[in-house]
């Protein structure tokens, strides 16, 4: 690494983890999140610092960089983005808590029950053809509903908020599930923040 190198600060770091790496065993392995997060996430978050020295998107917070860019610098900032929300999606067993009152009664409203709302997120994600992400999101009409993106696709700039992501490429759960997504999906739930979830409603509504 040259001085020059070593002296710029870095415009994003890698979050931590919110829990530690074991804490999602069995469903998802500390082997996963170290590879998930250790080396997919820090990639993504490195090579975006890689891209946006001296550019126009040297200064802008993660969020906006997302919002504006394209290409590469798009598709390794919205990666971190989705990356740093997915992490935030699952909870060790006492923080995953229900969907509230009001999330509850959005969900009724749209999909019928919350389990009929499970049953088509992960129809949504086993479909979803090759890599990308499956979310809830609150739409700008003040609905909710589901869908996927591919890739690094992100709906922070196309869709009024995402409440709740699930990574489905294949990094996500090859060493733990090798081929079987629906059996992550499956996991997914079990370990679901509805706690995060809740509060991204309130925050949007
Ligand atoms: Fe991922």
């Amino acid at each position: 690494m040259s001085t020059v190198t070593r002296e710029r600060k870095a415009q994003h770091a890698l979050p931590e983890l919110p829990y530690a790496l074991d804490a999602l065993e069995p469903r998802i392995s500390a082997e996963t999140l170290q590879f998930h997060h250790g080396k997919h996430h820090r990639d993504y978050v490195t090579k975006l610092n890689e891209l946006i020295q001296d550019t126009e998107f040297a200064e802008l917070p993660l969020e906006e960089i997302v919002r504006r860019s394209s290409g590469p610098v798009f598709n390794n900032a919205a990666q971190a983005w989705n990356h740093a929300f997915y992490w935030q999606c699952l909870a060790p067993a006492k923080g995953r808590r229900r969907p509230s009152t009001t999330l509850a009664k959005a969900i009724d409203t749209r999909f019928g029950s919350l389990d009929a709302f499970k049953d088509r997120f992960t129809q949504v994600a086993v479909e979803t053809f090759g890599s990308g992400w499956t979310w809830l999101v609150l739409e700008r009409d003040g609905s909710i509903s589901v869908g996927s993106t591919s890739n690094a696709g992100t709906p922070i700039r196309t869709h009024g908020a995402p409440l709740l992501t699930c990574d489905v490429w294949e990094h996500a759960y090859y060493i733990d599930y090798r081929n079987e997504r629906l059996k992550y999906v499956e996991a997914f739930w079990e370990l679901a923040n509805w706690d995060f979830v809740n509060r991204n409603y309130e925050a949007a509504l």
